[in-house]
């Protein structure tokens, strides 16, 4: 297939009446794709996250356009505006800070107001970090668990941290760089310290690190340091086959005990669940 053919298999784009949610780099400016570049010289109008950080790679390739700002703020005013516009004809690009719209990012719930209303959506994919993150960490890749920044409040916090420790699958999430040593010391009191992990920083920067193999690592690692820049960890899973380890079984213990379970009727109900003996569930405590 040469060249032209390859690009006439589309329409020519941006099409009328029709909202872009267009992928822009994490970091380095040089990943913008060509066909992003097109739509965001071309589109009716942009809806940024920050029309600052929009500018910035207007200008440094060269192309301007009419931006307005959409973020979560102002969405409930600015989502029946676009919806008009979309339906008078107009083609509407949303852009986020970096990556993906809808990634952790505004972009979710207009997605869900244009379908609604039937009209058309097309993503011009870009980097993600979090996939940028799982292929470079040599971790299972095929299938996995994206859980975002975990929620602030404990008990939330919590259930997905136990969540994550029986999860057979890759495990990736965002965190900000001020509270990932609080995260590494739960990552460990839930899954513990062998669990293989990779912290990546800075992707596709120019001070990227990778930084593993394990949770005891990764913690000595940061132990002395001021942590700075944008982070994602990608935790493995464990295997199918494993016997519950002592950590999940401590925690399923506490749980069962904080929801009113005699301690006697939680080991019972937890022998029978992992196929081990009453006292042994005793001995973990
Ligand atoms: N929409 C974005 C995407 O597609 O990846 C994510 C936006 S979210 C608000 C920002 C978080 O993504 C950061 O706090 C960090 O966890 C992660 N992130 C973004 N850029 C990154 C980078 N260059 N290196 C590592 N993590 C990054």
């Amino acid at each position: 297939m040469n060249n032209n053919s390859f690009l006439s298999q589309r329409k020519k784009e941006p099409e009328k009446e029709t909202l872009y949610i267009v992928g822009t780099p994490i970091g380095n400016l040089n990943d913008i794709s060509q066909r992003a570049l097109n739509i965001l010289e071309n589109v009716s109008l942009i809806a940024c996250e920050d029309t600052r950080q929009t500018k910035k790679i207007m200008s440094k390739f060269n192309i301007s356009n009419k931006l307005i700002s959409f973020n979560k703020h102002n969405s409930s005013i600015k989502i029946p505006k676009i919806l008009k516009d979309l339906k008078e004809g107009k083609s509407i690009a949303i852009v986020s800070d970096a990556g993906i719209p809808g990634i952790c990012d505004p972009g979710e719930e207009i997605a869900r107001s244009v379908k609604k209303e039937g009209i058309d959506i097309i993503c011009i994919p870009g980097a993600c970090a979090a996939i940028t993150a799982l292929v470079s960490s040599g971790l299972p890749s095929s299938s996995f668990v994206f859980e975002g920044f975990l929620p602030k409040k404990q008990i939330e916090r919590e259930k997905i941290l136990l969540e994550i420790s029986k999860n057979q699958k890759t495990t990736i999430i965002y965190e900000s760089p001020h509270r990932l040593k609080k995260l590494l010391k739960e990552l460990n009191d839930f899954c513990g310290g062998d669990r293989e992990i990779m912290v990546a920083r800075e992707l596709t920067k120019k001070f990227e690190e990778h930084i593993g193999n394990n949770i005891n690592e990764v913690i000595n690692f940061f132990n002395d340091k001021d942590i700075l820049g944008e982070i994602t960890i990608v935790v493995k899973g464990i295997k199918r086959d494993l016997v519950p380890d002592k950590l999940i079984i401590k925690k399923d213990l506490n749980d069962l005990i904080s929801a009113g379970l005699s301690l006697s009727a939680a080991s019972k109900y937890l022998a029978k669940k992992n196929g081990l003996k009453k006292s042994e569930i005793y001995n973990m405590i």
